[in-house]
């Protein structure tokens, strides 16, 4: 059944059209679902009870139903599974920080690029989400810890690879991104790819993908290293992406974040540093590193770098200039730390509704 949460707002127009309706409809069904984000149709109480029940008997309002959700003592961010219709089930974390709330969106359930370091591959893909999907991760969680807990930011470093899910994705960015939908700013919307450098070229050539932040996987400093951790650098290799990335056309304010998950002893020598700022060399400003200490999940083969190691690979890049800071996961004790997040199978009996209250500080 059709799901409103997956149209855009041109979309979300001609469909009300075609449904005999004016146009203003879209725009009451806009102030519903994406700013007071409701949670049912009885709850639209300005639409006709006519028109209230087609939409009930046509169309479903909800696509995630909340399994469980876990809080960290250490910093408060939340972690929540969702369950989706077909059973498999998805992560989202949102993270409270000084000034503003981060949400963490998955865009996949697994992911196929299978690099060595990351839980949420371990097995393969298993499918896309739905545009609806991601939407009703955001509006989802709005409504429980509360509308005034705003989220002014969202990362697509969830489970999956946003860029292998291109056109699912870019219209959840549109209506992330709609003044008349969800209305954030893009410079506070970050896609995370792990490097596939034809849908990078194919984002930025395209004017109907809002020009939003683009976060890159590097991970390593050389093309072996890069090559063992993330398979995909055989094909996408680090020569032709950091050539890829060095000719985008980035605006001012929207400077390129790489990633680089430290792992010991593999890819965290100072060695590794200097290779990575001559990698940069007199891009400086067009890049920031966000360096990530490995998070170690069970059975995985890597170890996380002392403090000591991790603060030291960060000064080398400070001596170059280069703009970089570390990210200590969110969420440790609760596993919803970056690479953490994996599907679970759950079955319908076991799905439990819970209350915005029971969220609450
Ligand atoms: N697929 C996208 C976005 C999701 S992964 C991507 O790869 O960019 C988001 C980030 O988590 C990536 O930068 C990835 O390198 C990092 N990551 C994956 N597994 C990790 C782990 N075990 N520890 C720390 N970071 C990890
Ligand atoms: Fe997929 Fe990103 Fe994990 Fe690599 S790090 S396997 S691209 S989710």
């Amino acid at each position: 059944m059709l799901c409103l949460k997956g149209f855009n707002y041109g979309e979300l127009e001609r469909w009300v059209r075609q449904q005999g309706w004016k146009k203003f409809r879209a725009k009451q069904l806009s102030k519903w679902i994406y700013s007071k984000k409701v949670g049912s149709y009885e709850e639209m109480t300005d639409l006709s009870k006519d028109i209230r029940n087609f939409l009930k008997e046509n169309t479903k309002l909800n696509v995630l139903k909340l399994v469980t959700y876990e809080k960290s003592k250490e910093d408060g961010s939340i972690k929540f599974l969702w369950r989706l219709e077909d059973g498999h089930t998805i992560e989202t974390v949102f993270i409270p920080e000084k000034g503003h709330n981060t949400l963490c969106v998955s865009t996949q359930v697994g992911c196929a690029v299978g690099c060595t370091f990351c839980f949420t591959t371990k097995d393969g893909l298993i499918r896309n989400l739905t545009t609806a999907e991601i939407i009703d991760q955001y509006i989802q969680t709005q409504r429980l810890v509360g509308l005034d807990r705003r989220i002014s930011n969202v990362v697509f470093m969830g489970m999956g690879e946003p860029l292998a899910n291109y056109d699912n994705v870019k219209k959840a960015v549109q209506i992330m991104t709609d003044d008349r939908m969800l209305g954030l700013s893009n410079r506070k919307v970050t896609i995370s790819s792990s490097g596939i450098i034809h849908q990078i070229k194919k984002m930025y050539e395209d004017s109907s993908f809002p020009q939003v932040r683009l976060a890159v996987s590097l991970n390593a400093s050389d093309q072996k290293t890069r090559t063992q951790l993330m398979p995909i650098s055989e094909t996408n290799t680090l020569e032709d992406l950091m050539e890829t990335l060095n000719s985008l056309p980035v605006k001012t304010g929207y400077r390129i974040m790489l990633e680089y998950v430290l792992i010991k002893d593999v890819n965290d020598r100072p060695e590794d540093a200097h290779r990575l700022a001559r990698l940069i060399g007199k891009n400086k400003k067009r890049y920031k590193v966000n360096l990530i200490p490995f998070n170690p999940y069970p059975g995985s083969p890597y170890e996380r770098p002392d403090e000591e190691r991790v603060n030291r690979f960060h000064q080398i890049l400070w001596q170059y200039n280069i703009g970089a800071f570390v990210r200590w996961s969110k969420g440790k004790d609760i596993s919803a730390a970056c690479g953490q997040l994996r599907k679970k199978e759950i079955p319908e009996e076991k799905v439990s509704f819970l209350t915005a209250e029971s969220l609450k500080r």
